[in-house]
């Protein structure tokens, strides 16, 4: 038997550290946070440097006319999906689902358009360590066909461990990247028409609307804080931001 297995009669050989003083321990009920959360993909907790468990949560409602959208994801790490409450959906609270790394990102709710169907869940994942490559790409697909039309990916390298300066204090650390980068992936797939007209069968897709998953409105407040702490002594200069360099987008189906 490998030395890492725990048996029936011995103490198991691992032990689980002390917390960090960097990131003391935080309770953070789910629901309350979904309360208050701005966009789909709101991380519950500010630890997301690397190592870190980064669950985020997402609710979503029907509405009269309401229509989300779907996209394929990519992401370098694992994501687990824990439901928490759904109505008009195949899934039930309690089901968790472990998903291949490139998934389409597709709201299981039967109708969009029934106020009374919801989804609440939460995605988790753990940050990469020893500055691995950690990366997303977004890639929207034809409204008609499936296929895809453009993909766009970004990196969301997690900052490296909490130090001395303001900037690094993961109370004050910058966003999360995830809904962060597919703002900008949306953004830039809804600004060009001819990126939306499907090589397979022709059909131009509508733009992706984002605002129903609140990614600019976080990205947007997420800039604003920034802005807001460089007026506080002991700011650190931000990395350079990762999402910035994200490529234009490359034509998936050219
Ligand atoms: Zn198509």
């Amino acid at each position: 038997m490998p030395a890492t297995k725990t048996t029936a009669n011995g103490r198991a050989p691992l032990a689980i550290p002390a917390p960090s003083s960097a990131r003391v321990p935080l309770k953070v009920n789910v629901f309350r946070h979904m309360r208050m959360s701005n966009t789909a993909l709101c991380p519950m907790f500010p630890y997301l440097d690397e190592g870190c468990f980064a669950p985020a949560v997402a609710v979503y409602s029907g509405a009269p006319g309401r229509a989300v959208g779907m996209f394929k994801h990519f992401n370098t790490v694992d994501e687990i999906l824990v439901v928490f409450g759904a109505r008009g959906s195949r899934l039930k609270a309690g089901n968790a689902i472990a998903d291949v790394r490139e998934h389409f990102v597709n709201i299981a709710l039967s109708d969009f358009n029934d106020p009374d169907n919801y989804f609440l869940a939460a995605v988790i994942q753990r940050q990469l360590e020893n500055r691995d490559d950690q990366r997303e790409v977004v890639t929207f697909v034809c409204e008609q066909c499936k296929k895809p039309l453009r993909e766009f990916p970004f990196r969301s390298q997690p900052p490296v461990g909490a130090s001395a300066g303001l900037r690094d204090n993961p109370e004050y650390a910058r966003g999360f990247e995830s809904p962060i980068g597919a703002w900008r992936a949306a953004e830039q797939f809804n600004s060009n028409e001819q990126g939306r007209r499907c090589t397979h069968c022709g059909h131009v897709s509508a733009p992706f609307p984002f605002r129903e998953w609140g990614w600019e409105k976080y990205a947007e407040q997420c800039r604003t804080v920034d802005k807001a702490l460089q007026a506080y002594p002991g700011l650190q200069e931000e990395p350079a931001n990762s999402t910035a360099n994200m490529s234009m987008g490359s034509a998936a189906n050219a």
